[in-house]
């Protein structure tokens, strides 16, 4: 059987860190080998990830964003590993993902990957949009993260110091000063209170309204 590479995504608090948890006890209690890999560019829980309950897996490999995964350091691990786990995967580089998808094809190891798909400005992380053109799978997850108008939320909106932006970097560098948090939400808000901020005035009015 030639396994697959699927690519699962969510908004922010989107409840994939659980996911990740049953998903690799599930394995395991299989007596499935997990390679449990996470970009070094997400700072939370640094070497290890965390679920709500405070449990911790230990991260096999903390990947560096110029690292390849192909190389005399991770061949044992890579090797020796029934199926591969991505954690944070929009943060791995396009290199990265495209070996991700050699290591699926030519060792066939199944490979999954846990993504946010777009970022605070609402395009796509340079590695999720990589993963998504090789997955064999996309699979949008059942989401538990709502918008603040109750809907499904889609969109990671960046808030500084309590105001949407579209401004800044795409990953904030450890040691900025500014308030930064995030905000899941639908594509309506996104639009109104991120995209239009400030420019809604020069919106036609709904059809409705018109007739
Ligand atoms: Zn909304």
């Amino acid at each position: 059987m030639q396994e697959k590479l699927i690519f699962y995504y969510s908004a922010m608090k989107g409840g994939k860190t659980s996911r990740i948890f049953s998903k690799i006890h599930d394995l395991e209690e299989n007596g499935q080998t997990v390679l449990l890999i996470k970009s070094s560019k997400d700072k939370k829980g640094e070497e290890e990830i965390i679920n709500r309950r405070g449990e911790h897996i230990p991260v096999d490999i903390l990947l560096k964003p110029n690292e390849k995964l192909l190389s005399k350091k991770y061949f044992n691990q890579i090797w020796n590993c029934n199926h591969i786990i991505v954690d944070e995967a929009q943060f791995i580089s396009p290199h990265q993902a495209t070996e991700l998808w050699e290591i699926n094809k030519k060792m066939n190891i199944p490979v999954t990957c846990f993504a946010l798909k777009g970022n605070f400005r609402g395009d796509l992380f340079s590695g999720a949009a990589r993963l998504i053109a090789l997955a064999d799978e996309i699979t949008e997850m059942d989401t538990n993260s709502l918008c603040l108008c109750g809907a499904p939320a889609k969109f990671n909106a960046r808030k500084v110091n309590g105001e949407f932006t579209m401004e800044g970097e795409e990953v904030v560098i450890d040691g900025s000063t500014e308030n930064i948090e995030y905000q899941p939400l639908c594509g309506g808000c996104f639009f109104k209170k991120v995209y239009s901020k400030g420019k809604m005035k020069k919106c036609i009015k709904p059809k409705e309204k018109l007739s």
